[in-house]
């Protein structure tokens, strides 16, 4: 081998030992991208557009005024049926536990978005795919209830591959239970808006992702209920490439609007501004110090 090209091996080696941690290829296009370009470009990448999937807490940190107060931390997950398969759940829920830094897979609370109130929930793929269990279920339920008792605008972001499978039946029960915490909350003349990222499917896409005032889809996005496959093999068709993305959603009126990460907290907040009148949800925060914005 030649001394250049052994010199190269070694550089090359050395690089992706040292520099691992720095950088992240892109899936969509292949390109190498800096971590901290692709942190700036709140992780989209810069020269494919690809949205990667973001934490619970860093959607917050890019969206929020820097004063999000959580609610909902009381609700953790137990082990209702006993659940084991390779792992018990437990030894799961630990896991994605020290993975994701979380406690569950959404995180709720109040915060303000260029000076609107607002309570807000962000789901996150990382634990345990975003499934909805009983706490998803009772932290988005008690977000509504809280938002309700304020009047605030309520804006939830989904993430989720469907129901929790170890928790069975009480994890489906949160369809039901999620369902009608929207319609008490929307019927009192509440606004509710949901975004849907990448991926949001199954029970919570069947429950409160497509029941708001306003759904908007993070762009590329997948969304729908059943994976694409079941839908193929049950059908036996050919499913379009853009099937279940936000754009083929919008296309066939699905959702209301798809809107890039760069755009999404402008777009919000100007619906915040059609929409809420800022003298009105002012009092009922006053009233409620221990959430005082
Ligand atoms: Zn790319």
């Amino acid at each position: 081998m030649a001394i250049p090209d052994w010199l190269r091996r070694l550089r090359d080696r050395d690089v992706s030992a040292e520099d691992a941690a720095l950088w992240t290829k892109c899936p969509s296009c292949g390109e190498m991208l800096y971590r901290k370009d692709l942190e700036a470009n709140l992780s989209v990448c810069t020269k494919c557009n690809h949205h990667f999937r973001m934490s619970a807490y860093d959607r917050i940190n890019t969206l929020v005024d820097g004063d999000f107060v959580e609610i909902g931390m009381e609700f953790l997950p137990g082990d209702p049926l006993g659940w084991v398969d390779k792992r018990s759940y437990p030894e799961k829920l630990e896991a994605d536990r020290l993975k994701s830094n979380l406690t569950e897979a959404v995180v709720t609370g109040f915060a303000t978005l260029d000076g609107f109130p607002v309570a807000l929930g962000v789901m996150d793929f990382s634990f345990r795919g975003g499934t909805m269990g009983t706490v998803v279920g009772e932290r988005i339920t008690n977000l509504l209830e809280e938002a309700r008792k304020r009047k605030l605008p309520c804006i939830v972001f989904t993430a989720s591959g469907g129901a929790r499978m170890e928790e069975g039946m009480l994890a489906l029960m949160q369809m039901a239970k999620t369902t009608q915490a929207v319609e008490r909350f929307m019927s009192d003349g509440n606004l509710f808006v949901t975004v849907l990222t990448d991926p949001t499917t199954g029970g919570v896409s069947a429950s409160f992702a497509f029941q708001s005032d306003l759904i908007v889809g993070e762009a590329r996005a997948s969304i729908g209920f059943a994976g694409r496959r079941v839908i193929e093999q049950t059908l036996r068709q050919k499913l379009p490439d853009n099937f279940q993305t936000a754009e083929f959603l919008l296309e066939k009126g699905h959702i209301d609007m798809v809107v890039t990460r760069a755009e999404l907290r402008a777009t919000l907040v100007r619906l915040l501004d059609y929409a809420v009148d800022r003298k009105r949800v002012a009092p009922a925060l006053k009233a409620v110090p221990e959430f005082a914005l």
